[in-house]
């Protein structure tokens, strides 16, 4: 469930985001001859005035049609993207910038974010239009768990799966291309605080119960968290023989992804069945 937080401010701008901006849509739940967006406000429609959400099939003339400002931290750095873009990966920009939740005549094209970090908000904008973590300063000889952890609160905030999804799998192939593991400080980040951070706290466990790290944590002289310490413990006991899942496509979607409606299942891993 994803709440509005009582920091998001929205600013009246000569430049509104008119007429399409009276409800989201997704395209399957438009019937084809519906006229979704129109140009000027002379049109007059009957049909609700939607956003067409983009789906893999949508022709590109159809995404990157509205440019919005999101104007993060506390010194309200401007991003300049696209509603269609931020609403098709996530539940909180379909939200915030929908004037059927109660922001009906206020809503304009720019929306404030003032607990956002601007240089993490930098990662998820070039996620969101390459959908790769490429960033140059997320590169480098020292993979950027701190960063990338970072990166997630912000994607669980903003509700965004899919780009979760891409940071558990970034973490996982960079750990086994530098042959490295998260720091004492990044365990402490992950277990200290009061986010829901499930898939990645697995992934990190896995990490240390597969690769060779056992002169590593015993011998840092950084303290560790000690739930993480415990998790450790009991995954160790029950590892098995099993090859490490991080690596295998099917254990990776089913130990650390979520799925959801914005982050469909990955190919070729099939639901388990509850029994
Ligand atoms: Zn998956």
């Amino acid at each position: 469930m994803i709440s509005l937080s009582s920091n998001i401010r929205f600013e009246r701008l000569s430049t509104k985001i008119a007429p399409t901006m009276h409800g989201i849509t997704t395209l399957d739940e438009v019937p084809a001859k519906k006229k979704h967006i129109t140009k000027t406000k002379e049109i007059v429609t009957t049909v609700p005035k939607t956003i067409v959400l983009p789906t893999p099939s949508t022709p590109t003339r159809h995404l990157f049609k509205t440019p919005v400002t999101l104007a993060i931290g506390p010194t309200n750095h401007p991003f300049h993207l696209h509603l269609e873009a931020l609403c098709s990966i996530s539940p909180f920009f379909s939200a915030a910038f929908n004037p059927a939740y109660s922001f009906r005549e206020s809503v304009t094209s720019t929306l404030s974010l003032p607990e956002c970090n601007p240089t993490d908000f930098e990662y998820f904008a070039q996620w969101l239009y390459t959908r790769t973590l490429t960033h140059e300063s997320l590169d480098g000889p020292h993979p950027a768990y701190f960063k990338l952890i970072k990166l997630w609160k912000l994607a669980s905030f903003l509700g965004i799966t899919a780009l979760k999804n891409s940071i558990v799998d970034e973490i996982g192939w960079r750990a086994d291309e530098t042959n490295s593991v998260p720091t004492p400080d990044d365990t402490r980040s992950l277990w200290g605080g009061e986010e829901e951070m499930g898939g990645l706290k697995e992934l990190v466990v896995d990490l240390f119960a597969w690769k060779k790290t056992d002169a590593l944590v015993q011998g840092h002289p950084d303290s560790w968290d000690e739930r993480f310490l415990r998790e450790l413990v009991g995954r160790l006991k029950r590892k098995g023989k099993d090859a490490a899942p991080w690596r295998d496509n099917e254990e990776r979607c089913r130990r650390y992804h979520e799925h959801d409606r914005l982050a469909p299942m990955c190919e070729g891993v099939e639901v388990l069945k509850e029994e």
